[in-house]
C-alpha cells in the first residue's frame, strides 16, 4: 500500500512550523482516537498514520529528509502497536522535563553504540491528565546481560581481538585503482570475536527482560505528549548506553467533559421551565459539583462560563475554563393534568401574538421573504 504524504496526513502546509503541527496532530488524534471509534479498523489507521506523520514531522532531521526524499527518507519501521523501536525525535517534553526524569546524561560519541529509543503509549483518563498521576508501567526491553556484563562472552572468557581486521573493525579491499575501507565482514565491525558465547544472551550482551517503571505524569498533559525516560529504552550493544523511553500521552473520552486545549467543555440539560423562569443548578467540574445560575428566558444554546474551572496547561499559562452548553429538555411522559396546563399555556401564550417566541417570529419572516424573493 502507498504511503499518504504526512503533510496531508495532518492537514498542513508543508513549510508549518512545529507549533501548528502539533495542533493539527491533537486535532486529527482526537478525530480518530481509538477510545471515540471502537471497532473501527479504518479510524484505527488513520490514527497510526497521524501518529507517525507526527514523528517524523517534529524531528527536524527526518522532516528534512523527508522534504528531499520522501517516504525513503526516514525509517518506516515505526508506529503501530502500543510499543515501537522509536528514532532519536527531539521531543517536546525532552527540555522541560528531561532534567527532571534524571537527566540526559554524558553520552559519549565514538565508543560502543547507544541503546534505540522506545516509545510507550500511555492511555489515562482526563482526570489523571488534568490533575497529574504517578503510574506504574511494565515495559519490554532489552537489557544488559547480568552474566556477562553485556561482553556477550562466557563467563572466564573475553572477546578475541578479530584476525581478520586485526581489532580495527575495518578492512581495506582493492578494488580496481582504489583501496577502499570496508566493515570487516568476520566481526561485522565490532573488532572482536566471541569464540565461547555466553549462553545466557547467546552470545548477544543483550536479554529480554521486562521492567516495571513509575512515571511520573505532570498535571494538564493531552494527547500527543511526551515524558522522556532517560536510559530506560533498550540498553546498547556489548554494554553500549541505553537509550530513552518515551511515553506518549493518550488521553481516554471523558463521558460529559471535552477538551480542546485548556478549556473544557459539556452539555448541562435545563428543564423547559427553569429555562424560563430562571433557577439554580448544580453542574459537575472536576474538582466538583458548583452551582450556577439560569437567568430567567435561557435558550438553547446558550453557553456558561466557568472561569478557571478547566485546565492548567502543562507549559505555564492560565488556566482555562469550563463552558457549559444549556440544552432545553423538552417535557416527556405528561400526566393528563400536566398536559391540561401545557395546553392552558400554550393557549395563553398564542394570546400574547409573537412577542413569547421572537427566535420563531423572526424565522418565519425569513422563510416568508425567502419564497417572496423567489416568486418576484
Ligand atoms: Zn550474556
Ligand atoms: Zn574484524
Amino acid at each position: 500500500m502507498s504511503k499518504r504524504d504526512y503533510y496531508e496526513v495532518l492537514g498542513v502546509d508543508k513549510g508549518t512550523d512545529e507549533k501548528e503541527i502539533k495542533k493539527a496532530y491533537r486535532r486529527v488524534a482526537m478525530k480518530y482516537h481509538p477510545d471515540r471509534n471502537p471497532d473501527d479498523p479504518d479510524a484505527d489507521e488513520k490514527f497510526k498514520e497521524a501518529t507517525e506523520a507526527y514523528e517524523v514531522l517534529m524531528d527536524s532531521e527526518k522532516r528534512a529528509a523527508y522534504d528531499q526524499f520522501g517516504h525513503a527518507g526516514v525509517d518506516p519501521s515505526m508506529g503501530g502497536g502500543g510499543f515501537g523501536g522509536g528514532a532519536n525525535f527531539s521531543d517536546i517534553f525532552g527540555d522541560v522535563f528531561g532534567d527532571i526524569f534524571g537527566g540526559g546524561g554524558g553520552r559519549g560519541r565514538g565508543g560502543p553504540q547507544r541503546g534505540a529509543d522506545l516509545r510507550y503509549t500511555l492511555d489515562i483518563s482526563l482526570e489523571d491528565a488534568v490533575k497529574g498521576t504517578t503510574v506504574e508501567i511494565r515495559v519490554p526491553s532489552l537489557s544488559t546481560c547480568d552474566t556477562c556484563d553485556g561482553s556477550g562472552a562466557k563467563k572466564g572468557s573475553s572477546p578475541a581481538t578479530c584476525g581478520t581486521c586485526g581489532g580495527a573493525g575495518q578492512v581495506r579491499m582493492q578494488q580496481g585503482f582504489f583501496q577502499v575501507q570496508q566493515t570487516c565482514p568476520n566481526c561485522r565491525g565490532r573488532g572482536k570475536t566471541i569464540t565461547d558465547p555466553c549462553t545466557s544472551c547467546r552470545g548477544q550482551g543483550r536479554v529480554e527482560k521486562s521492567k516495571t517503571l513509575s512515571v511520573k505524569v505532570p498535571p494538564g498533559v493531552d494527547t500527543g505528549d511526551r515524558i522522556r525516560l532517560s536510559g530506560e529504552g533498550e540498553a546498547g550493544p556489548e554494554g553500549g548506553p541505553p537509550g530513552d523511553l518515551f511515553v506518549q500521552m493518550s488521553v481516554k473520552q471523558h463521558p460529559i467533559f471535552e477538551r480542546d486545549g485548556k478549556h473544557l467543555y459539556c452539555e448541562v440539560p435545563i428543564t423547559f421551565a427553569d429555562a424560563a423562569l430562571g433557577g439554580e443548578l448544580e453542574v459537575p467540574t472536576l474538582d466538583g459539583r458548583v452551582k450556577l445560575k439560569i437567568p430567567p428566558e435561557t435558550q438553547t444554546g446558550k453557553l456558561f462560563r466557568l472561569r478557571g474551572k478547566g485546565v492548567q496547561p502543562v507549559r505555564g499559562g492560565n488556566v482555562g475554563d469550563l463552558l457549559c452548553r444549556a440544552v432545553i429538555e423538552t417535557p416527556v411522559k405528561l400526566n393528563k393534568e400536566q398536559r391540561e396546563l401545557m395546553e392552558k399555556l400554550r393557549d395563553s401564550l398564542g394570546q400574547g401574538g409573537n412577542s413569547h417566541s421572537p427566535r420563531q417570529t423572526s424565522w418565519f419572516e425569513g422563510v416568508k421573504n425567502f419564497f417572496d424573493d423567489m416568486t418576484s
